[in-house]
């Protein structure tokens, strides 16, 4: 494949744009892969990424019952942190933090990381200890945050109101190198890359079964037939709990959608994201000018990728207090993603009791900042039987209760 490079751009410039290859093959399915990966969202895809990369497995399939990219990948907000509580998580979201850091250049592809800095406020006493509480626990872990007083959130975002009458700011839990980057261009980024060493990445076909020989995996039912494999990667976050009955087995958690909304664009005001986790409300803004804005989850399981009124009502309207300025915004458009959350807050990634069968489920409403961290540890998991990164989160914890609660470090309230 064919690099991309400022001489490609200027090349192409002169060609009429003629010259530029598909991002990445749509082949058939073979009949059988070493490894078959169902779910081609960001974690699906890192995943057989660095299967390629660091393990030498590249007879590698990906399938994908959509467009790669439009599950949750696709409808996240993009937020990325490191800020979470307990050890394993800020090991894991760290080492994708900094993956993140130089992900353009080794996937040879723009994800648009902008490390432009995260603000937790804390509107209440509550949070105030608790933000406090993980500033130090953060220094111990060697994840670079800061506890900030009040002036210095003012300094960073100018358009807030301290003074709030029910809520006033704090102050804040400060990540400088926290940001965002581009969700689509990190799933077309990987998903180029995974093409280019051979994998197969089938969209519009979706798994239906799970085959099984003597206890141990063998392949996958699909809509463009049987696909035999001896490892089998099940990554399809909002539908975790339908692909695990078809492999024979239970998980701890629940699919609920979490909504989003973004406003018209307007000229540059907030240059770095804000969560407000009390009013409940996270804003960033986009290059385009829009403002990005983070609602709540439905408070029942459904499986509709729709956003509602009411969400967007509720959401401004507790917005409003903090950022008086967007109560003159119009607002665009608005949708949701199926997120599967589980009772600690924290991920599962994990072997299964089907031999060869491993999942990575569970990231909840804040799995898009960990896609890099995720793929190469479970990568790992998958190809050597065991990752240090990925050995907290095994799903036997909920058996033997060992949880790592990030209630508060989740961000969302769910
Ligand atoms: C509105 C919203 C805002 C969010 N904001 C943030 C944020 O700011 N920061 C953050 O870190 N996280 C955020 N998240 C969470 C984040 O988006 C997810 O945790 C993450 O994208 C999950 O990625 P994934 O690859 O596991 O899942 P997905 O991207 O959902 O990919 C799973 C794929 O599996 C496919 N699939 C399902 N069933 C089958 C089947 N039977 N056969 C084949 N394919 C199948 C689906 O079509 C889908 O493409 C947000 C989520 C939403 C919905």
């Amino acid at each position: 494949m064919k690099k991309y490079s400022a001489f490609a751009i200027a090349r192409e410039a002169f060609r009429q744009h003629k010259g530029w290859e598909r991002a990445w093959r749509s082949p058939e399915p073979k009949k059988s892969y070493d490894v078959v990966i169902v779910g081609a969202g960001g974690h699906g895809l890192a995943t057989a990424y660095h299967l390629g990369r660091d393990h030498g497995i590249t007879n590698v399939a990906v399938i994908e019952k959509g467009w790669l990219g439009g599950g949750n990948t696709g409808r996240n907000t993009t937020i990325i942190r490191s800020n979470y509580l307990q050890d394993p998580s800020a090991a894991i979201y760290e080492k994708a933090r900094s993956l993140y850091e130089t992900l353009s250049q080794d996937l040879n592809y723009n994800v648009m990381f902008s490390p432009r800095g995260v603000i937790m406020l804390a509107q209440t006493h509550h949070e105030v200890r608790g933000y406090k509480r993980t500033a130090h626990a953060n220094a111990l872990q060697g994840v670079t945050t800061e506890w900030i007083e009040p002036a210095r959130v003012k300094q960073l975002v100018p358009i807030i109101n301290l003074d709030g009458p029910r809520y006033p700011v704090l102050g804040g839990l400060w990540q400088a190198r926290g940001g965002t980057a581009r969700h689509d261009a990190v799933a077309w980024g990987y998903a180029r890359a995974c093409s280019d060493m051979g994998m197969d990445i089938i969209q519009q076909c979706e798994v239906t079964g799970v085959l099984q020989e003597n206890g141990k995996v063998s392949g996958v039912n699909t809509t463009k037939g049987d696909i035999k494999c001896s490892k089998l990667g099940i990554v399809v976050a909002g539908h975790s709990g339908q692909l695990a009955e078809m492999a024979g087995f239970r998980l701890p958690l629940e699919s609920v959608p979490l909504q989003a909304l973004v406003s018209e664009p307007i000229k540059p005001c907030m240059d770095v994201v804000v969560m407000a986790n009390t009013v409940h409300g996270y804003m960033s803004q986009s290059d385009k000018g829009e403002m990005v804005i983070g609602g709540g989850t439905d408070s029942h399981n459904n499986f509709t990728q729709r956003g509602s009124f009411h969400h967007v009502e509720e959401t401004v309207r507790a917005l409003n207090e903090t950022f008086p300025i967007i109560s003159r915004l119009k607002m665009l458009r608005q949708w949701g993603g199926i997120v599967d959350v589980t009772g600690d807050r924290s991920p599962i990634l994990s072997k299964t009791p089907l031999e060869g069968c491993f999942i990575n489920c569970g990231w909840g409403t804040g799995g898009f900042k960990a896609i890099p961290g995720s793929g190469f540890g479970f990568a790992e998991l998958m190809a050597k039987g065991y990752s240090p990164l990925t050995a907290e989160f095994g799903v036997d914890r909920f058996r033997d209760g060992r949880f790592i609660d990030e209630s508060v470090a989740a961000g969302v309230a769910h």
